[in-house]
């Protein structure tokens, strides 16, 4: 479960900011999952609640933002949205797909206390 792997990656981002504004606690985390970044939400959330424990982020609450994901196809020359990596061109039913959006998970912001 890579997802694990991730969830102590944000949670070593936000103790960090934490720390460097001065706050004991992290009370909030939002995070933006792309829809074609490979993350599992229900295993992140699972994840975190695990990593959190018995640091500054113990009991924060994770809200999670899906992004939706798009891709440039060769054939149609256009991006157009789809829902998985694995999914055809819903323009012309192509496999020539290139993923340049939604394929990253990221730390939108933090809330502290
Ligand atoms: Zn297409």
């Amino acid at each position: 479960m890579h997802e694990m792997s991730l969830a102590e990656g944000v949670l070593d981002l936000v103790s960090e900011q934490a720390r460097a504004g001065g706050y004991a606690r992290v009370t909030g985390v939002w995070l933006e999952i792309g829809r074609l970044s490979g993350v599992e939400i229900e295993a992140m959330r699972f994840c975190f609640d695990a990593v959190v424990r018995g640091s500054v982020a113990e009991g924060a609450s994770l809200e999670i933002d899906e992004t939706p994901g798009s891709a440039w196809c060769l054939a149609c020359a256009a991006s157009v949205t789809i829902g998985h990596r694995a999914d055809p061109c819903p323009r012309c039913g192509g496999w020539q797909l290139r993923p340049n959006g939604g394929t990253e998970m990221r730390v939108r912001e933090i809330e502290v206390e």
